[in-house]
Order: structure tokens, then C-alpha cells, then sequence
């Protein structure tokens, strides 16, 4: 393994235990023992594990189940919902649905969603949302419906939404006016600007940041981090993805959530201990343990 593909090595403790909001373990190498292990070394002691299909929110349920600091979020990914219904088969595995895909396989899919949100240790639905960067205008309708579908889920079950947003914006905003957002809502890996985080700031949305708040190129998603207000901001890895500077392109877990925090600590001109321990409650507040 060359020193760029090496797992970077574990950041100074937090003092102040925190959560990651939002990771995929069943997507990183190792196990979620040694993960979870790892990860508490540096005060990251809670992880909210995310599924993206039917199949890892199965999975993303009992380890939940297993494991009393993980929390689980399940979903149809905005990706995923135009695959199953168009059926792509470079898509993520689709157990639980029909083959042949369409209306019914979607709605087959949201059924299996549905009933894992019931479930105690689910405590999110998500992510879901929309992502004009992967799918075409072929999938959109799809998406939109499947994201509706899940705020519906999410809000008759009273868990929290998680929201995926890429280059969606507007259109995320207003499927969550149209369709009346739930209570908690948090934006996954926050990706507006300044002027968006005053639109979720007042309608209460939690902004979620993970390690691209520290890539060089994303002053307008620190601007947006400066203007949030506390109670609002979660920090997440995302991992496997958005590795946080410096050691961006190797592969990302959540024992790095010191490396973003300390970044946004910055951002915000207060001590690391002070966001911890607002994001400590936030996240708490967000998903409701
Ligand atoms: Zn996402
Ligand atoms: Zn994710």
C-alpha cells in the first residue's frame, strides 16, 4: 500500500465526545468493531450509519441493533430510486425489489423503507433526497417521487429526515415546502451557500458538514458554516468519501471527524471544545437519542 492510499493516522483526542452524523461502515474496509473502536480512541463515540438501499438499510438496522452507539438512518438513495426503476444494472444491489424495475418495484422498495424506519434503532430516514450531478433528466421523476415518499415515511414514523442535496437546491427546498418538512431535518453533507444557510437557519434545518468544508476550493461552504447558527451545525464524514484535508484522496473513517471539526472550529473563531460540545447536543436534538 503507497502512502496515499494508507489510512491516515488517528488525530489528537477530541475532549469533548462527539457523534459522526452521518457514515457508510459497510463501505469501508475493516470492521465495525475496529471502526467503532478506533473512532471512540479520539472522542467520536456515536455513529449514525446510513443506508443507501434496501439491502444496507437492512444492514444498517442490525448493526444498529448490535451496537448501542450506532444509530441507524435507512433510504432509497436519490441514485438509487432511477435505478430500480429503470432498472440499471450497474446499480447498487437491489434485493427486495422486482426485477424488470418500474413503478412497482419503487413502491415494493419504499414498503421494505417503511417498515425498517418503524424499527427502535432506526432513528433517521435517509438519505434521501435529489442529485441532478448523477442521474439525468431520465431519473428525475423517479427521484422526486421516491424523495417525497421518504419525507412521508419519515414524518409518520417521527424520525428524522436526512437529506442528500447535490446541485438540487432549489428543487430540495421546495419538494420539503410542498410536501411540509418533518420536524428534524438535517442536510447531509452541507453543499449551499452563505444565502442557503439562512433559508434552512430559519426554517430550523440542520447543516451537516463534512470533510470538503476543509478542501481549499469550498470558501463559499465556510462562508456558509460562518453564518449558521450553532445549534444547527453537525459535522459527519460521509466516509468512505470526502476525506478532509491534508489527507484528501486517502481513504476516510470516522476516527478523522477531529481533523473537519478542528477546521470548522476555526471557521467559526471559537475553541474545539466549545463545538464539540454544541455539536454533541445537536446531533442528539437531530436524531432524537
Ligand atoms: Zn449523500
Ligand atoms: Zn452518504
Amino acid at each position: 500500500m503507497s502512502a496515499k492510499d494508507a489510512p491516515p493516522p488517528l488525530p489528537e483526542p477530541l475532549l469533548v465526545e462527539v457523534a459522526d452524523s452521518h457514515t457508510h461502515l459497510d463501505m469501508q474496509s475493516g470492521t465495525v468493531e475496529e471502526a467503532l473502536v478506533k473512532a471512540a480512541a479520539v472522542g467520536v463515540t456515536t455513529v449514525v450509519q446510513v443506508g443507501c438501499d434496501v439491502k444496507g438499510s437492512r444492514w444498517a438496522a442490525e448493526t444498529a441493533a448490535a451496537h448501542s452507539n450506532v444509530h441507524a438512518a435507512v433510504a432509497l438513495h436519490p441514485n438509487e430510486a432511477p435505478r430500480i426503476v429503470l432498472g440499471d444494472p450497474d446499480g447498487w444491489s437491489r434485493q427486495g425489489a422486482r426485477e424488470g424495475g418500474g413503478d412497482a418495484a419503487l413502491d415494493d422498495a419504499l414498503a421494505e423503507i417503511d417498515r425498517l424506519a418503524a424499527l427502535p434503532h432506526v432513528l433517521g430516514v435517509g438519505e434521501t433526497g435529489l442529485d441532478f450531478f448523477r442521474t439525468g433528466p431520465e431519473g428525475i421523476a423517479a427521484q422526486e417521487r421516491s424523495f417525497r415518499a421518504h419525507i412521508e415515511i419519515a414524518k409518520r414514523h417521527g424520525k428524522a429526515l436526512v437529506i442528500h442535496d447535490r446541485e438540487a437546491h432549489a428543487d430540495v427546498l421546495r419538494v420539503l415546502d410542498e410536501e411540509g418538512a418533518p420536524e428534524r431535518t438535517v442536510f447531509h453533507c452541507y453543499s449551499g451557500d452563505a444565502a442557503m444557510a439562512e433559508i434552512c437557519a430559519a426554517k430550523g434545518y440542520y447543516m451537516s458538514f463534512a470533510g470538503n468544508v476543509t478542501f481549499k476550493n469550498a470558501q463559499p461552504l465556510r462562508d456558509a458554516l460562518a453564518v449558521a447558527p450553532l445549534e444547527l451545525v453537525l459535522v459527519e464524514t460521509d466516509a468512505p468519501y470526502l476525506t478532509p484535508a491534508p489527507y484528501r484522496g486517502r481513504p476516510n473513517a470516522p476516527y478523522l471527524i477531529p481533523v473537519t471539526l478542528r477546521a470548522m472550529a476555526a471557521v467559526r473563531g471559537i475553541g474545539e471544545n466549545d463545538l464539540a460540545e454544541a455539536i454533541a447536543v445537536n446531533t442528539a436534538r437531530a436524531f432524537d437519542y
